[in-house]
């Protein structure tokens, strides 16, 4: 029985002719899907010689077609590798595959490339294995990328280690002085004595925690800038001050020279400080006791370069770049004596960087001195513009006693705030929760109420609603007490209708200033 098909062309052809047609055409097709396949795919016989190589074959390994076929395989596998083959071969008589074998191989120009590799059986139409067809895929990129995730991993860990060190140490003398202070009962002047250390050490981890947080924010593009005309005279006399009792522990000169005419910029006051204040303080600390500290600002062309250079250990001229990358510290053990996360100068450097300014490190090397640069984009044709310095913020005391609600679910919090408050001429109540507060609210009228957001049963956000709706209260302030001080977060505590957003720990000047808006 001849039955028929049509042909492209229309006409009839006997079937056999058809189907070989119609299988040249799959043939083709796969041909061309072989030949445009970026993995590499070879045949081979089963005594291991090279039958067909496609052009992924020849990207990857280098040898053209004509070079490949017919050469056995083991051109391409380095010689400590030789065995692999006679495995391979064997299980592909006994018709198994082999799937995605990760392993090595070596390119026509000698250099090894790492492969994932599957080879499977080629089967003739009566069933026998008569070779082998292989897939080999380049997965250098994967295992370079494996390893920059097991670099950083390595960093992270280290890095954890270091923090929670850090965070340790302070922890010690509070503990202690804790300790003092419960067994020495109101003893005027050991209770000075202990509040200094316990001052300092906390002081210590608010600055660890703000840096880090601090990092975390610019990196994720959350920081606000307050940018704004700042003369550098002010920026400097702000750094110097909080770097002072660092340099004077160093028993460290310290020569400031300014320029006559006065630099302006636009920056964020407080964060060019901080940088300033950074360079200052690293200055002191990789300085040996006695040594000199100069602090030059001066105007270069349209920037302004604020230079800070001691007289320290110095920095190897391979360290100088790497010492503004996150968690650098250059002698690990030393560095643990100085206390330090190695976060400090990448937190000056991406400052620098948002004020469109750069940072640079010299030094003649290890023992020869220090010296760090930043320059900044002088404010356009205001070199001679002047701003009063913000100075330091003055303590007055609040005349009148000012009734204070505190909410806050964490006891010791609510009422160490509240005790702080009452120091600070309060007439203070606190509450542990919303209803309570809610219901305290309904006889005590006070003028501010500072209120921890994140508490069990009614958060922070709700309670301010409701002391919103309280139409005894509409004069009252209230500030959100918060560990998140992010824009969004600042964003979230408007709309629920807070007046201010505060982030713990609060420091005794934003107390201070709040309470003289009262
Ligand atoms: P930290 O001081 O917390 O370790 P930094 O990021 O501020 O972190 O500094 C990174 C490293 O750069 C320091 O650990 C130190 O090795 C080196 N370094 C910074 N400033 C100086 C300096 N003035 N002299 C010598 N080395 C310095």
């Amino acid at each position: 029985v001849v039955r028929s098909l049509e042909a492209r062309d229309g006409r009839s052809l006997p079937v056999d002719i058809a189907e070989r047609r119609k299988a040249d055409e799959v043939n083709a097709r796969l041909a061309a899907i072989v030949a445009s396949s970026d993995d590499a795919i070879i045949s081979k016989s089963l005594d291991g010689v090279i039958t067909s190589w496609n052009r992924g074959a020849e990207r990857l390994f280098g040898y053209t077609a004509e070079e490949a076929i017919g050469q056995p395989v083991t051109m391409l596998i380095p010689p400590e590798r030789f065995n692999e083959e006679p495995t391979i071969l064997g299980r592909i008589r006994r018709g198994e595959p082999i799937d995605h074998y990760e392993t090595v191989r070596r390119r026509k120009d000698g250099e090894l490339v790492d492969i994932s590799l599957s080879v499977s059986p080629i089967v003739n139409c009566e069933g026998v294995v008569v070779g082998a067809s292989k897939i080999a895929r380049d997965i250098t990129e994967r295992k370079r990328a494996v390893e920059a995730l097991r670099e950083t991993d390595r960093r992270k860990n280290e890095f954890l280690a270091t923090l929670a060190h850090e965070l340790r140490n302070p922890l010690a003398p509070i503990r202690n002085s804790l300790n003092v202070l419960r067994l020495s009962g109101p003893n005027a002047i050991v209770v000075a004595e202990v509040q200094e250390v316990m001052e300092r050490q906390v002081n210590h981890m608010v600055r660890l925690v703000d840096d880090l947080l601090e990092i975390s924010r610019i990196n994720t593009g959350k920081i606000d800038l307050r940018p704004e005309p700042v003369e550098l005279a002010s920026v400097v006399r702000n750094a110097v001050e909080t770097s002072r009792p660092l340099i004077d522990t160093g028993r460290h000169e310290l020569t400031t020279t300014l320029p006559a005419t006065p630099l302006t910029v636009d920056g964020d006051p407080v964060r060019l400080s901080q940088v300033v204040a950074n360079l200052l303080n690293n200055a002191a600390k990789y300085t040996p006791a006695g040594g000199r500290i100069t602090l030059t600002v001066r105007r270069e062309g349209s920037e302004a370069a604020i230079s800070v250079r001691d007289t320290g250990i110095g920095i190897a001229p391979t360290m100088l770049r790497r010492v503004f990358e996150m968690f650098t510290q250059v002698d690990r053990e030393r560095q643990h004596a100085q206390g330090g996360l190695g976060i400090g100068l990448a937190l000056a450097s991406l400052l620098v960087g948002l004020h469109g300014g750069r940072i640079e490190a010299r030094s003649e090397g290890e023992g020869r001195g220090s010296e760090f640069v930043v320059w900044l984009p002088l404010r356009a044709g205001s070199s001679a513009e002047s701003l009063e310095g913000r100075g330091a913020v003055d303590v007055p005391t609040v005349a009148a006693k000012i009734p204070i609600l505190v909410i806050d679910d964490n006891r010791d919090a609510a009422s160490s705030l509240g005790m702080l408050l009452k120091v600070l001429h309060g007439e203070v109540r606190t509450a542990n929760d919303g209803p309570s507060a809610l219901r305290l609210l309904e006889t005590f009228r006070p003028r501010l109420v500072l209120l921890d957001l994140g508490m069990p049963e009614m958060d922070g956000y709700e309670v301010a609603r409701q002391i919103r709706k309280m139409t005894h209260l509409n004069d009252v302030i209230v500030v959100a007490l918060t560990g998140w001080g992010q824009e969004e977060d600042r964003r979230r505590t408007r709309e629920a209708g807070f007046d201010d957003h505060l982030t713990k720990p609060v420091n005794l000047e934003c107390l201070q200033a709040l309470l003289r808006r009262l």
